[in-house]
């Protein structure tokens, strides 16, 4: 399986500079063939191939004199753009004749030069890992980077990105093999809550840390100053990076805090199963914040790949079955519960329920009778078919890789 291993980057002044341009072009490589296709699409022409708009837009643009400068940037990032906007174009067909399953997604869009995330991306021909820790990067230059944990293996792609707050981080896509932990026997229904953020079918309920709330309070904060300061203002321009760096130490925290709960919870159990949270149409409610301050989706996907990795099984159970409304005990349905019922007692065997962990223990139910049934999404590493996804790898499993796998040498590890 692939996995994304995230490195900070620490570039010079020349460097910031260097990744500034290739920014612009990848970003210029990608409107301008997107342009095309649009334009092409709207004069009822057809598709424009991407062999044509490779010798167009970037081979015969660098000799035109107002994209002269495409010439200064590797070409490697600007056929990766064009490959990247290939991609788009195919999840968006796809998701139309309805080969891609889930969420639709639209057509590409333009990028503007003011997004907040800026990135490039490079194959290995235009990036090397050097002896003395640095990472080579064709006509950037050799880039300082903290390495947090080790690379299991040679890694295939490189992608680079600057995030709101001007950090750089160096993300590599590794191919690793799973490390299958030993056979369990317990398996964990999970209900994702507002209330506690997660309640296992053991009764085990995992609440949000403090300093994570205290981190999100700061935040609230932050962003009323925000709202109060002049715009166009010096002030606020600063107050906006104050904002957008707190952003990041909370969704930093989060994150960890995710990978240490998922971790645990997928070394503790052979079975992992949640509610499939219709967590965008929960979004759009009055309960956004706090769904999304939650990070439901991405912890899901945590369990996900986790249980991939290490062989475990993980399903999701549909959201249409009725979790908080039917009896654990007796299995008789209760009726529909509003949000603030966090105790019922069963109509019929008159057991006292909390809600969450009632829901947790029918999640527990209900996913082991999808995997009995052979319908889990995910089924174990043991040759059932994985879902390939790049996946963003898990803090300190870098170290723990199996015997006899290669690793990258020269690669100072901690
Ligand atoms: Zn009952």
């Amino acid at each position: 399986m692939q996995l994304r291993y995230n490195y900070r980057a620490y570039p010079d002044a020349a460097q910031r500079r260097a990744l500034a341009r290739a920014f612009g072009c990848a970003r210029v490589v990608w409107n301008d063939c997107l342009r095309d296709r649009r334009e092409a699409h709207a004069a009822g022409l057809p598709y424009v191939t991407s062999a044509e708009l490779s010798r167009l837009r970037i081979t015969q643009a660098k000799r035109t004199e107002e994209r002269a400068w495409l010439a200064d940037v590797s070409a490697v990032i600007l056929q990766q753009s064009l490959r990247d906007l290939d991609t788009a174009y195919k999840n968006f067909f796809d998701g139309l004749t309805g080969k891609r399953q889930g969420r639709k997604v639209g057509p590409p869009r333009y990028k503007s030069k003011k997004d907040t995330r800026q990135s490039i991306r490079l194959t290995t021909n235009a990036f090397s890992l050097q002896d003395n820790g640095t990472v080579y990067v064709a006509k950037v230059g050799n880039l300082k980077v903290m390495w947090s944990r080790r690379l299991p293996a040679p890694p295939t792609s490189l992608t680079i990105t600057k995030d709101s707050s001007g950090r750089y981080f160096l993300s590599f896509v590794v191919d690793t093999e799973p490390d299958i932990l030993p056979r369990l026997e317990t398996d964990a229904g999970i209900d994702l809550g507002l209330s506690a953020f997660a309640v296992l079918s053991d009764g085990t309920k995992i609440s949000a840390p403090r300093f994570l709330r205290r981190a999100e309070k700061k935040l609230k904060r932050l962003q009323r100053e925000l709202s109060r300061k002049q715009k166009g203002s010096k002030n606020r321009a600063k107050a906006c990076i104050e904002v957008a760096r707190q952003h990041a130490r909370v969704a930093d925290r989060r994150r960890d805090w995710h990978h240490k709960v998922s971790t645990q919870i997928i070394r503790d159990n052979q079975a992992v199963y949640v509610e499939d949270l219709a967590v965008s149409a929960l979004g759009r409610t009055r309960l956004a914040r706090s769904v999304h301050d939650a990070g439901w989706s991405a912890f899901v996907g945590m369990l996900e790949y986790k249980a991939a990795l290490h062989g475990r099984t993980f399903a999701k159970v549909d959201r249409a079955f009725p979790s908080s409304q039917v009896c654990s005990v007796c299995g008789f349905r209760d009726g529909p519960k509003p949000l603030h019922v966090r105790q019922w007692t069963c109509g019929a065997c008159g057991t006292v329920h909390d809600r969450d962990l009632n829901a947790a223990r029918n999640v527990l139910c209900e996913g082991r009778r999808i995997v009995a049934a052979g319908r889990a999404e995910t089924l174990n590493a043991c040759g059932a078919p994985v879902r390939r996804a790049h996946v963003p790898a898990q803090r300190g499993e870098a170290g723990s890789r199996r015997k006899g796998q290669p690793t990258q040498a020269g690669i100072p590890g901690r």
